[in-house]
């Protein structure tokens, strides 16, 4: 897609204002609460102990906070944060080049983790489990295996599937952290919290209706509130009043719920192409000209958690009240 052309509410775009007003510790994250106790009991447990952490998977749709808990957790643990991400390692080597710079007990992110190949994923093994780089060095009869030190660390994965991820890999991590979309008045003190490090005003009743719709994720709340305040200064007003969210909302066409107009032609064309259901996702996808794994990470989980549509075992379907949102009975 080209930039124009992106969907406003792709949690995937980067967020341009992410570095000022993502949370630094865990005080400052909002919601969560039980994920936040747990964490924040392991953080003290291997700070007392001069341990590095047990290694943490976050999972959970783009948006919602992995990439700031992995910061917090290295932030809290009093640490260097080092990141990579998968698609990024495409040789064993590259993996070993950053395991060995590590110092002892870093935090190393590793976003989109599932997307591993198959060969870096086995040098993980025993760098988590035992501490130590097995790597081969030169080719054919003459390659021999190394086995290198390596210090103590915390590998944090985030993963968008853990379906998608291995069972070895999978074992390996100690914490399983999962989440969720988050409830509307979370995202509204997100939203107020922001608004107050961008200096732009915003009531508590404004926040709710930006909130509202958006789609529960951080990202996409922050993102609104941007926009908000770019529609309020184009009015001449420093303020986000209940009129600048309504012509914000309307503006980028997104609705009370969140959805905008991708979310709505992916339902449409169920109804009309496929009489609602089940189609299959590939056929999904080449008549929406989506890849694949958008449908699946950014679009489908939020229209689920709507009650909107169903994946089923035979195809995607689109339910009553999916009807009743685009304006059809069923
Ligand atoms: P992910 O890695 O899951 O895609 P990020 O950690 O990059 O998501 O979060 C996206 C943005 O949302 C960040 O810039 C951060 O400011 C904000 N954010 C996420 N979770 C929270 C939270 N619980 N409280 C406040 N802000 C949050």
């Amino acid at each position: 897609m080209s930039p124009e052309n992106q969907r406003f509410v792709d949690p995937n775009i980067p967020d341009e204002m992410a570095a000022g007003i993502r949370p630094k510790m865990l005080c400052d994250f909002i919601g969560h609460d039980a994920l936040k106790q747990n964490l924040s009991v392991f953080i003290s447990g291997a700070r007392s102990r001069s341990e590095a952490m047990d290694h943490v998977l976050l999972y959970g749709p783009p948006g919602l906070g992995k990439t700031t808990l992995a910061h917090i957790v290295a932030n809290e643990l009093k640490t260097n944060f080092r990141a990579t991400s998968a698609p990024m390692l495409t040789k064993q080597g590259d993996l070993a080049a950053i395991l060995t710079a590590l110092e002892p007990m870093d935090v190393l992110f590793i976003d989109e983790i599932h997307r591993l190949p198959t060969a870096i994923e086995e040098v993980l093994y025993s760098a988590m489990e035992d501490f130590k780089l097995d790597i081969m060095l030169g080719e054919g009869p003459t390659a021999k295996s190394v086995r290198i030190d390596l210090p103590p660390f915390t590998l944090v994965g985030a993963t968008t599937r853990t379906g998608l991820l291995s069972n070895p890999l999978r074992d390996r991590f100690g914490i399983d952290l999962r989440l969720s979309f988050y409830p509307v008045d979370d995202l509204a003190k997100i939203i107020m919290r922001s608004a107050n490090i961008i200096g732009t005003r915003i009531d508590e009743t404004g926040a709710k209706i930006l909130a509202q719709s958006s789609r529960g994720t951080p990202r996409i709340a922050n993102r609104l509130l941007k926009r908000a305040r770019d529609f309020a200064a184009a009015k001449g007003k420093n303020e986000i009043d209940a009129d600048t969210i309504k012509t914000t909302l309307f503006q980028l066409h997104i609705d009370d719920k969140g959805l905008d107009e991708i979310d709505r032609e992916y339902i449409n064309t169920i109804i009309k192409h496929y009489a609602g259901g089940p189609v299959g996702i590939d056929n999904l996808a080449a008549a929406l000209s989506e890849p694949a794994d958008t449908i699946e990470d950014v679009i489908e989980p939020y229209l689920m958690q709507l009650g909107l549509i169903q994946r089923t075992p035979r195809g995607r379907v689109v339910t009553e009240s999916g009807y009743r949102h685009v304006g059809l009975e069923k």
